[in-house]
């Protein structure tokens, strides 16, 4: 997450001779992928951040390679959402976990700290006392809350802010918090950077990851985001068709009504939401409605691909009809939502809340 990070993962790669295609299939990066995984899953369900601690030996030169391209792929999947929600839970995580990590590095901070901002003084002392230049300070604190923060609190001589010990925290730990500060505003620019110009052929290579890891987010969160990220525009046709169907009370054969369940699961709607698609079916009945639909959320059914779609007459786009279905790469109708999201988000020019 350091600026210089960025050709560090570039070395990586080239020295391993990894691909980005290999990232996302290779078998001998499964590790890697679990480990960014797993990165991706902290930063999501703990609301503190990501742990500081790593399961990886990062004394090896493959625990390196791990850890580095780890979080890359948690990357490349979080920009591959187009999901605001999950970039912003993303950022806090690593953002923490970076302002926890260099509070503890005795030996290297003020290297990472000349990195960061544009100058640190030492004072020597029983406890080191760091001061950073006024500048830096006044555009940082106004994102942090507390009175500590405000310039008037703390001592000011020559243009340096003297970062006294205070709340539990040395002064190296008060002066990483405000590096979070900056951590989190790189991460923020270098994935919008990566998203401007992400594919959605590129993007649905993570199709897979992204919907697993949104399906954690829509449960964890499920509070303050009832309804999935996906609003009715970014529906691919099948799921449209279905539901309209099912809706003017015509009747929809089996396979199209596991696709409306475990689709609409996909999509973050809750039981109640989904039963509520059915209740214009000419066989109506609630009971067994609830008692299908609660199956297929235990079960945890993945929603059928285009292929089985078409094949059981629940596709129905011809070529010509939507551009979107008429891509070689869109196999599956979750594709189709992350690319009109991907669409949308460019659209309002990165800025849609609610993508
Ligand atoms: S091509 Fe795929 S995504 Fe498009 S309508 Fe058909 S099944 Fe749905």
């Amino acid at each position: 997450m350091l600026p210089q990070g960025r050709n560090h993962i570039r070395e990586v790669l080239r020295e391993n001779g990894v691909t980005v295609g290999d990232l996302v299939e290779a078998p001998w990066l499964e590790e890697v992928r679990a480990r960014g995984r797993l990165r991706l899953l902290e930063s999501v369900m703990h609301k503190d951040g990501v742990d500081d601690a790593t399961t990886v030996d990062i004394s090896s030169e493959a625990g390196k390679m791990t850890e580095t391209l780890s979080f890359l792929h948690a990357m490349l999947v979080v920009c591959a959402s187009f999901d605001e929600r999950l970039l912003a839970r993303w950022i806090e995580g690593e953002a923490s976990r970076a302002d926890g990590l260099f509070g503890k590095d005795v030996t290297n901070f003020s290297t990472i700290c000349s990195s960061y901002l544009s100058g640190i003084k030492i004072e020597e002392g029983d406890d080191m006392i760091y001061w950073v230049p006024v500048s830096d300070f006044i555009e940082l604190c106004p994102k942090i809350s507390g009175t500590y923060w405000r310039l008037a609190n703390r001592p000011v001589r020559n243009g340096w802010v003297r970062m006294d010990p205070a709340s539990g925290e040395n002064s190296r730990e008060r002066t990483s918090r405000l590096l979070k500060e900056r951590v989190r505003g790189y991460l923020d620019s270098t994935c919008r950077q990566r998203m401007e110009k992400m594919s959605d052929e590129f993007a649905a290579q993570f199709s897979d990851p992204v919907e697993r890891i949104i399906g954690m987010l829509a449960l964890r969160v499920k509070e303050e985001m009832p309804v999935s990220a996906a609003v009715r525009e970014d529906w691919p046709p099948c799921f449209e068709s279905a539901v309209s169907e099912l809706n003017q009370g015509v009747n929809v054969n089996h396979v199209g009504r596991v696709f409306l369940a475990s689709f609409s699961k996909a999509l973050g709607h809750t039981q109640e939401q989904t039963c509520g698609f059915f209740s214009g079916a000419p066989d109506y009945s609630p009971d067994t409605t609830s008692y299908q639909v609660a199956h297929i959320y235990e079960r945890e059914y993945t929603p059928h691909g285009c292929a089985a779609l078409k094949t059981n007459a629940r596709c129905p786009v011809q070529v010509g009809d939507d551009s979107l279905c008429d891509q070689e790469w869109l196999t599956h109708p979750l594709k189709y939502i992350r690319a009109k999201q991907r669409r949308r988000y460019n659209d309002s020019g990165g800025s849609d809340s609610s993508s």
